[in-house]
């Protein structure tokens, strides 16, 4: 594949770049052992379960997840034939990202090349938490994105996150890496953030996706994302 332009839905977690709108990104090689980290962060994420009530909670919120289970992502990716790779990218921050091809509807979940050796249990989960939100924009099928695509797309990584603590209690504690301190354990904690308010994530969220759209066609906005494009429009 030559160098993908990644559309604007892509940037992840912390993407300065997302502000320009666009990052680059390209497939590296990947050696067995690397291709056996992706492979066991799949057969991780086809096994999780989400907690109902948080994803009642989710709801309450105005987000509506794509998928209700792990296997759900797994065989959405099957059947679509969406590859996953680790990739080379013009911005070492983000995390992962969704390639579109050339070609009309080839997809690829990129993962930043930077993790390709990151093969410790946290580590693969997060990798999985990654795919999940990545298999997130892949669904729509669209190259709008919006506030509120992320805030649905963010809310897959927390659902599996929580799935997985669930699975492996402890698993994330003493993990402060820059993977962990700025994705993987950050919304988490700012998605269940005591109180009504939601002020941490709406800030964060505000920050990294503000400058796009409030909601888009298959995500209309709800009230927390136009209040979060508030915030960016008094900045
Ligand atoms: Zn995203």
């Amino acid at each position: 594949m030559r160098i993908a332009a990644i559309s604007s839905s892509c940037p992840h977690f912390g993407a300065r770049d997302a502000l320009k709108g666009i990052i680059y990104a390209r497939p590296v090689k990947t050696d067995p052992a690397q291709r056996g980290i992706i492979d066991e962060a799949l057969d991780e994420l086809e096994d999780v379960e989400f907690n109902k009530t948080d994803v009642m909670y989710m709801r309450s919120l105005g987000i509506t997840p794509a998928f209700n289970d792990g296997e759900e992502i797994v065989d959405f990716l099957e059947e679509n034939e969406i590859p996953i790779q680790y990739g080379r990218f013009s911005d070492k921050d983000v995390h992962a990202c969704l390639a579109r091809g050339e070609e009309e509807g080839t997809r690829t979940v990129l993962i930043n090349e930077r993790y390709k050796n990151a093969s410790s249990k946290p580590e693969i989960l997060a990798t999985a938490e990654a795919i999940a939100h990545e298999a997130g924009h892949a669904k729509d099928n669209d190259t709008s994105n919006s506030i509120q695509e992320e805030l649905d797309n963010l809310a897959l990584n927390v659902l599996v996150h929580r799935g997985f603590e669930n699975k492996y209690p402890g698993i994330y504690q003493g993990q402060n890496s820059f993977l962990f301190r700025e994705g993987v354990n950050l919304y988490p904690k700012l998605f269940f953030e005591f109180g009504a308010d939601k002020t941490g994530l709406k800030d964060r969220v505000s920050e990294k996706y503000g400058h796009m759209k409030a909601g888009d066609d298959k995500h209309p906005a709800s009230k927390m994302a136009n209040e979060i494009k508030q915030l960016d429009l008094i900045a």
